[in-house]
């Protein structure tokens, strides 16, 4: 109906590169706290969209957050994803 529909965005981005796993657990406090600006939420949504292995990890963290929430455990463990974790996820990814 609209003619103009130049700056519809969205339009530019078939090509664009996804953010790596890394990157994607490095805000993924961010994206949890739901403080993670618009633009690079929308990256994440891209790159869980094709990543299995995060989705996945996604899930089990969720999970994790909402039992130490009801459990309420004091636990100093950094909420940031061990190293191991990511060459797991990077290792599955490659198949
Ligand atoms: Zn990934």
């Amino acid at each position: 109906m609209s003619p103009d529909r130049e700056s519809e965005p969205g339009r530019l981005e078939e090509g664009r590169p996804y953010i790596t796993c890394r990157e994607l657990l490095d805000f993924l406090h961010l994206y949890m706290d739901g403080e993670l600006p618009a633009d690079r939420r929308h990256e994440f949504d891209r790159h869980l969209g094709v990543c299995e292995p995060c989705r996945r990890y996604i899930r089990e963290y969720r999970r994790t957050v909402a039992m130490g929430k009801s459990a309420f455990e004091p636990s100093d463990e950094p909420a940031e994803a061990p190293e191991e974790l990511i060459a797991a996820i990077l290792r599955a990814r490659r198949g």
